[in-house]
């Protein structure tokens, strides 16, 4: 069996679609663009084009972006004044503080400090209370994203096996309780499991967070499951160049699984399509209009 490719670009572009067509209705309503706030502390590369491409695709989506870069020697009082300030912004949505904060913030405390209604990455204690009661929550993009893409394939998830590898508070737990909310059987894998391989066979869904390439084998799939890949780790090609793989050895998992996500095209874009969607979700919960895409 050759699995079927599950496309992320294409996915992300639709939802992107339907987010964007939402908020022209709530400009036209409210006389506003629903609006994300991004804070950037340091220099880090990595976070620096992150918020760059989450600042470029909220502009695409027709949203206004308000983007503060701060410096690495900003003291924790002043970004949660800064964090107040957009707290009580009437123009802002949506608020992301791009983590990792430098180790002289406690980033605990900055999290906390959000108002839980902007919290779009569902950081929040609040909201991550919220989701695991089962009760409606702003959560977080990436295992957002993931649910979407195994809804779309799957349909219903009720019953069936699911195997999360990864108990990180941004992917591997808010992913185990989305699936139980979907009705699935789901076992948390980490480096404590004893036999990984064999929790992983009995799985008919299996998402792998784990940051090490390649490390899910082929023949630890059960034929006919679905694997969504969340791993991005850049590897050295035998060519020599540096090239991104996930945390499945697709060549392998590929030839067993019946549907599976790649790297790069997979999970990635549908991360950023998840934060506009939460941005326009909180936007409307804020001010009490219904989203006419249902989103
Ligand atoms: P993380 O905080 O480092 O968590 C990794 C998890 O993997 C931990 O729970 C760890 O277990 C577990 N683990 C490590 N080695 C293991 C092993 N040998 N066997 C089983 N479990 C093992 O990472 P994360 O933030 O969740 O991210 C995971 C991956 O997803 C990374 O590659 C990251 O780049 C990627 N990611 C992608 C997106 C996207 O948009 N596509 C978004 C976020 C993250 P312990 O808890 O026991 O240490």
């Amino acid at each position: 069996m050759t699995a079927r490719r599950i496309d992320g670009k294409a996915a992300a572009a639709a939802l992107r679609e339907r987010v964007a067509r939402s908020v022209a209705q709530f400009q036209g309503r409210t006389g506003r663009p629903p609006g994300l706030a991004t804070v950037l502390v340091g220099e880090d590369p990595a976070s620096a084009v992150y918020v760059r491409m989450k600042g470029k695709a909220t502009a695409q989506a027709g949203m206004a972006s308000f983007a503060h870069t701060l410096p690495e020697t900003i003291s924790e009082a002043e970004l949660l004044d800064l964090v107040g300030e957009l707290n009580g912004d009437a123009r802002v949505d949506g608020i992301l503080v791009q983590l990792p904060l430098p180790n002289h913030v406690d980033t605990a405390r900055v999290i906390a400090a959000l108002d839980p209604a902007k919290d779009v990455d569902g950081f929040h204690p609040l909201n991550v209370g919220r989701l695991a009661a089962g009760m409606d929550a702003l959560v977080p993009c990436t295992p957002l994203g993931c649910l979407h893409l195994l809804k779309a394939e799957l349909g219903s998830l009720a019953g069936l096996d699911a195997v999360v590898i990864g108990r990180s508070n941004i992917v591997g737990k808010p992913m185990a309780a989305l699936l139980v909310g979907e009705s699935a059987t789901v076992t948390i894998a980490h480096s404590k499991t004893r036999d990984l391989p064999a929790t992983v066979r009995r799985a008919d869904i299996v998402v792998a967070a784990v940051g090490r390439p390649e490390m899910v084998r082929g023949d630890w799939i059960k034929p006919g499951a679905t694997v969504i890949d969340v791993g991005i780790n850049r590897i050295e090609g035998d060519d020599g160049n540096s090239r991104l793989t996930g945390d499945v050895a697709f060549d392998e998992a590929v030839e067993v699984a019946a549907a599976i996500t790649p790297v790069p095209g997979g999970v990635g874009p549908m991360t950023i399509a998840m934060l506009l969607r939460n941005t326009l979700v909180a936007a409307h919960r804020r001010t009490g209009f219904e989203d006419p895409e249902g989103l």
